[in-house]
């Protein structure tokens, strides 16, 4: 009924290949929408450089390029998704990896009864990822992907921009290889759903953001129809 359907959350899970530019369209999806990006990558790398003793554990299998272990990731989105901010809804990017996180998802879902998940593959062809992956610059300061405009310093803050450790070639191939292993399942896990859309993300950000929000809203609105 389309009266309880619009005090839904609205639950997106942004997924793609490392490189496909999933982070950045979540990140401004969540912006414009009011909603909290929830990046377990970022939430990893926070608790790294704040030296929390289970971020350092995982330390070592992310500069490989490897998951971090499910029951960690679990427990970390589960948490995060209590906060309040997150009532309205949530743009999930980088969970869930495995099929195994993408099943204790739905039941995290189940018990918040708070709308359906929308879940978006931003799809874009290997030898692009490998290409976009090496360029890859973030801010030691503020951690956002350097715009491609920046050279040597970070547009939004003035920080220094490096590569991320984990994008030098070796990992990034093994980052890939992991992706296609043990994320792609986590793709044909939702396939099927009325909810699960496609984006072409080999386009400009800006045609792909556009496309991204008309899918979103006709996912909402299929739910909401249903
Ligand atoms: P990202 O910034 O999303 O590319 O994540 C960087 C690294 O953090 C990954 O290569 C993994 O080692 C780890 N990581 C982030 N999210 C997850 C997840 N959902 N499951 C397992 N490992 C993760």
């Amino acid at each position: 009924m389309r009266t309880t359907a619009t005090k839904m959350g609205l639950n997106v899970i942004m997924m793609g290949a490392p490189g496909a530019g999933k982070g950045t369209q979540a990140g401004r999806f969540a912006r414009e929408r009011g909603l909290p990006k929830i990046s377990t990558g970022d939430m990893l790398r926070e608790a790294i450089k704040a030296g929390h003793p289970v971020a350092l554990e995982a330390k070592a299998r992310m500069d490989r390029g490897e998951l971090v272990d499910d029951e960690t990731i679990i427990a970390i989105v589960k948490d995060r998704l209590q906060q309040a901010d997150a009532n309205r809804g949530f743009v999930l990017d980088g969970f869930p990896r495995t099929v195994a996180q993408a099943r204790a998802l739905d039941e995290i879902m189940s018990q918040r009864n708070n709308g359906p998940l929308i879940v978006i593959d931003v799809m874009v062809p290997p030898e692009e990822l490998v290409r976009r992956l090496a360029m890859r610059r973030i801010c030691v300061d503020c951690g956002t992907n350097a715009d491609p405009a920046a050279i040597d310093s970070c547009l939004k803050c003035g920080g220094r921009l490096e590569q991320r450790a984990d994008d030098n070639q070796d990992v990034v191939r093994e980052r890939l290889n992991v992706y296609t292993r043990a994320t792609k399942p986590v793709l044909e896990f939702y396939r099927e759903r009325p909810t699960f859309r496609v984006v072409n993300g080999a386009q400009p950000a800006e045609r792909v953001a556009r496309e991204l929000d008309m899918m979103i809203a006709d996912a909402a609105g299929t739910e909401a129809s249903l």
